[in-house]
């Protein structure tokens, strides 16, 4: 690299404060790999170490994470992080879910592309961006078994959390050149929860005419983005499709070890490579550093470094259309690349300057963070209560429907009547077919009469007359009208 080659800002900006995780398995191999090329490209930053993974759990911090390394990621608002290894055996948190929902970082961007034919993959032309909502859906890790037999896990979808992800997802899409965006849920069996995501997306997508916004059911959706990635561009996911559609996305581009990940939030951020510690090949000097480095550019786009970003990203593009590959890629003619994390990254340094003469040239552009809250607050819907499902612990009478319902239907007063009694949302009391196969968790609904409002102490009276006659109810869910909107669910026959 010659001292023209070096982007202004190293001689002018003081040093950036960022918090920085070794990590465990081929972690520090990676990690060091990936600073040495930042330092050689003069990138101004301060990487400050914190401890965390798999000898803090060890040490018998469930986190993974002592509470001195949180006051530097508090201190710092950027987090590097190698991989961890999460010891076997239960009673231990998972550091990233923890560290994502304590910093508040509800983005994830996971950028993947091919680097055909410098690295073999099936689908050449593809460069999709997957953004996953980082917080909500099932990963609040609300789960309950209720009965001997039943179990259940929350899924919460949120207005502000989903409103907030939209956002991100098109000033995303605007900021990188993208033009499209395309959302994928499961909101015709999930109308309600799936139909909010959706909902918050389309009325963002009317906010952005320039970008085409389209949706797909996820099935669909992911048959589709597996066969031919090349056709989309920016995808917007709830938490856990997000976390299934982005392994298989990223595994597309030929392999996980080219991949890096930024979890974005209004006031801290992580990067990370999207891969796992590696043990099988941790100490022999052979893994690939490529998707932390990913990991690194993304971060110094975040701080305002994308000038640094490219230019460590041009050299890297020119290090794999020089033939230089770690033994985990393969080239479109076969070949498997032989060079070692260190050799890998000696020949990006000795690239500094460089431009790839095939593949794109980079084009970070600075990212500057912006906050994302939810758009002004609506006024609050009036909500009313309609009803209520008592949900009960049941297992007499050969679990023959007709016997609980006429049993509960008798307990029923004026102010609330039992409508119907689901088992795992079919229909089976008053009609149902006696093919259904009941398991010991019974939903029962009662409705208030047709144009009356329900009150917290006619739910009472109904649970005291339940638990009378000797029924065990292990949940209630209130039946609430928003602005005399249904907030609830039909079960199948209703
Ligand atoms: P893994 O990603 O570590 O490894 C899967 C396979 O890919 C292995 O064969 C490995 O050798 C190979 N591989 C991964 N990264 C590579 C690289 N950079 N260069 C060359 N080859 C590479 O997944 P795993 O084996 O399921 O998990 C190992 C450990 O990592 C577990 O303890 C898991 O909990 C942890 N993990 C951590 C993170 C994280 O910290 N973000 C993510 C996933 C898994």
């Amino acid at each position: 690299m010659t001292a023209s080659d070096a982007p202004s800002p190293a001689s002018t900006t003081e040093p950036i404060p960022i918090a920085v995780a070794y990590g465990d398995g081929i972690g520090p191999a990676i990690m060091e790999a990936t600073l040495r090329i930042l330092e050689a490209a003069k990138v101004p930053i301060a990487p400050e170490t914190v401890e965390i993974g798999e000898k803090v759990y060890l040490s018998g911090v469930t986190s993974g994470m002592e509470p001195s390394a949180w006051e530097v990621l508090r201190r710092t608002r950027v987090f590097l992080k190698a991989p961890i290894t999460t010891p076997q055996g239960g009673g231990y948190k998972s550091l990233n879910v923890t560290t994502r929902k304590t910093l508040g970082l509800y983005a994830n961007v996971r950028p993947c592309r091919s680097f055909h034919p410098f690295v073999q993959s099936r689908h050449p032309g593809m460069d999709v961006t997957i953004i996953r909502e980082n917080e909500e859906d099932t990963y609040g890790g609300i789960e309950h078994q209720q009965t001997a037999e039943m179990t259940q896990c929350l899924k919460l979808i949120s207005r502000p959390g989903s409103e907030r992800i939209a956002r991100y997802a098109f000033d995303y899409a605007e900021r990188a050149g993208r033009r499209r965006v395309t959302c994928m849920v499961k909101d015709n069996i999930m109308k309600i929860t799936d139909g909010l995501f959706r909902q918050c997306f389309e009325e963002e997508a009317a906010r952005h005419p320039n970008i085409e916004a389209d949706m797909m059911i996820i099935d669909i959706g992911t048959a589709r983005i597996a066969d031919t990635p090349g056709t989309f561009d920016v995808v917007l996911l709830p938490n856990l499709y997000g976390d299934i559609v982005s392994d298989v996305v990223a595994q597309l581009t030929g392999s996980v070890g080219i991949a890096g990940s930024a979890n974005i939030g209004d006031d801290f951020a992580m990067f990370e490579a999207i891969h796992g510690s590696a043990p099988d090949i941790a100490g022999k000097g052979i893994a690939n550093p490529s998707a932390l480095i990913q990991g690194s550019l993304q971060m110094l786009a975040h701080i305002g470094l994308s000038e640094h970003a490219n230019l460590i990203q041009n050299a890297w593009l020119r290090t794999m259309e020089d033939g230089i590959i770690t033994g985990d890629l393969v080239d479109a003619r076969g070949r498997r690349g032989d060079a070692g994390t260190d050799a890998f990254a000696n020949a990006v340094i000795q690239r500094l300057g460089d431009k790839p003469n095939t593949l794109p040239r980079s084009s970070f552009k600075d990212r500057a963070n912006k906050a994302f809250e939810t758009r002004a607050k609506v006024a609050r819907p009036t909500k009313t209560l309609g009803g209520v499902d008592i949900f009960l612990d049941w297992d007499e009478s050969g679990r023959d429907p007709q016997v609980l319902g006429e049993k509960v239907k008798a307990l029923g007063t004026d102010r609330l009547q039992l409508k119907i009694i689901s088992n795992r949302g079919v229909g089976v009391y008053p009609t149902g077919f006696p093919e259904t196969y009941c398991t010991d968790h019974w939903r029962c609904r009662f409705l208030a009469p047709d144009g009356e409002t329900a009150t917290h102490d006619d739910i009472l009276v109904v649970l005291k007359a339940i638990k009378d006659a000797g029924l065990d109810f292990i949940k209630t869910e209130h039946l609430c009208l928003f602005d005399g909107k249904r907030g609830w669910s039909l079960g199948d026959g209703e």
